[in-house]
């Protein structure tokens, strides 16, 4: 079993009746070489379509909220029509049904309360990865493959954090392996649903958005996988989104670090917290593209054959927000006032991606993710309460005009002039630097420009540090 295998499959490899197919032939190929676990997204776009149904169904638009439900059916309805035929068909169709109502089951009730209980909302959001797991295991079964559906809320074990759970690993590694292991044994696939989780008392919970990859990781450190393998729709982790630089260039190797840095600061590739579990065990991952599967891809490791060689990758990200504390009163800590301020984003439950302060009036501003944004301003103004009302804090100030570059590689301490040259190349281009920060690993350097001026320094950075093909 030290051979074990976990394969993830995102929602573009998952996408229509053809991707499955294609993705089914991987999983075979595999599967007669070695134990194999697989882990599948929902659809592309169904998790979207399930949020939007459950935001029409909470502001009482029963209208919307039928269309989509009937848009979700057809779109499965005919995924299950195109790979299956006769009696599976039917067998199939009837399990979709079955997903399905138990959304729309949770959606009346949001529409009749005219709210969307996070809870619940996690519980009805899992409908999309149950819907295309069950599409897959058919399929495989289909192919002769001895396939079976199972529900990541049997196997993961999270904390009560919905939305955006985390693992209790201990509890995973029991549940995953009393459920699993046994199938393996006698060569049976499991087809594991990504994104979802339970509580210990077994209130479904999901692992935040593009939480698959997370799944798959978590699943492959709890079940001692040999390798992961991540499918997506690129030939691997580039050197900048291929989306903004069109000359960005696939990356043999890359560490564990510099991935995981990446994917914090926005590269979408991984799921930010795909690495954590894995490092440990040192179990190597390989980004690969389902659509381009001879291509080897990338393969993320504890350390690289070419060593620490400096900037490696550039990535932005947007939707961010820039939140400045500033002291009105010389007579204030400004330490005390950041502490609090740390305290108060913890409450929160908001991650800081970066901080930067400098001043004799103690200032200081920090970057974090514009979902996250209510939840800090409500918890920093409850903080500072008093300090707000009597003038000594100005009023907590939000840009959200602004976005997010980092530079990421490991050694880049051993590159004399490198940042000034990444800020000449970003001045050249007209854009203003509003913040640099630098994590004490000098792993990333990050900068914080204006929201439109984000694509140019992102490729001015990409040439400038010659990363492309
Ligand atoms: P999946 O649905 O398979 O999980 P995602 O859409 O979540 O796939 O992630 C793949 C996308 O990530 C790519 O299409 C690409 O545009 C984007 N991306 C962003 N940064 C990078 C990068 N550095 N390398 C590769 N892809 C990147
Ligand atoms: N389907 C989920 C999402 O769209 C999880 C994933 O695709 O990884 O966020
Ligand atoms: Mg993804």
């Amino acid at each position: 079993m030290n051979d074990l295998l976990v394969m993830k499959f995102g929602g573009t490899s998952m996408g229509s009746a053809e991707r499955i197919r294609s993705a089914a032939v991987l999983c075979e190929e595999a599967w007669r070489q070695r134990p194999l676990v697989v882990v599948v997204s929902a659809m592309a776009k169904v998790t979207d379509m399930l949020l939007e149904a459950l935001r029409h169904a909470e502001g009482g638009d029963e209208a919307g909220l039928n269309r989509l439900l009937a848009e979700l059916d057809a779109k499965h309805r005919q995924c299950s029509n195109e790979l299956l035929e006769g009696e599976a068909r039917d067998r199939t169709q009837r399990v979709l049904d079955g997903i399905l109502e138990d959304f729309t089951r949770i959606a009346r009730g949001v529409l009749m309360l005219g709210e969307r209980p996070p809870r619940s909302v996690d519980e009805a959001v899992a409908a999309g990865e149950r819907l295309s797991a069950a599409l897959m295991a058919a399929y495989l079964e289909s192919r002769g493959v001895d396939a079976f559906a199972v529900n990541g809320w049997d196997v993961i074990v999270t904390d009560a954090v919905f939305g955006n759970a985390s693992p209790l690993m201990e509890q995973t590694r029991e549940k995953a392996n009393a459920l699993l292991r046994p199938a393996l044994e006698k060569r049976r696939l499991p087809v594991v649903t990504g994104f979802n989780g339970a509580t210990l008392d077994g209130r479904p919970t999901t692992l935040g958005r593009g939480g698959s990859d997370f799944s798959a990781s978590i699943l492959a450190a709890v079940l001692d996988a040999a390798e992961l393998w991540i499918w997506s729709d690129v030939d691997g982790i580039m050197s900048a989104d291929p989306r903004l630089v069109p000359d960005a260039k696939v990356l043999e190797e890359i560490t564990y670090r510099e991935a995981a840095e990446l994917a914090y600061n926005g590269a979408k590739v991984l799921h930010p917290r795909t690495l954590a579990p894995l490092m440990e065990k040192g179990i190597p991952v390989w980004s690969r593209n389902s659509f381009n599967p001879s291509f080897p891809g990338t393969r993320i490791v504890p350390e690289t054959k070419d060593g620490p060689i400096g900037p490696r990758a550039v990535t932005s990200m947007l939707n961010v927000a820039l939140v400045s504390v500033d002291p009105a009163s010389a007579v204030l800590s400004g330490t005390r006032i950041m502490a609090r301020s740390l305290e108060a984003l913890a409450a929160a439950n908001a991650e800081v991606l970066a901080l930067t302060s400098s001043s004799y009036r103690q200032n200081f501003c920090f970057l974090i993710r514009q979902s996250e944004l209510p939840a800090v301003i409500e918890k920093l103004e409850e903080t500072f309460s008093l300090e707000l009302a009597h003038g000594y804090l100005h009023p907590i100030d939000v840009d959200l005009d602004v976005g997010l570059i980092a530079i990421v590689g490991e050694g880049m301490r051993g590159h004399p002039g490198l940042a000034g040259r990444i800020f000449t190349a970003i001045s050249r281009e007209m854009v203003n630097i509003i913040a640099i920060a630098q994590g004490s690993s000098e792993l990333t350097i990050a900068i914080v420009v204006r929201r439109e001026g984000v694509e140019k320094a992102v490729r001015a950075v990409h040439s400038e540090c010659a990363l492309g093909r």
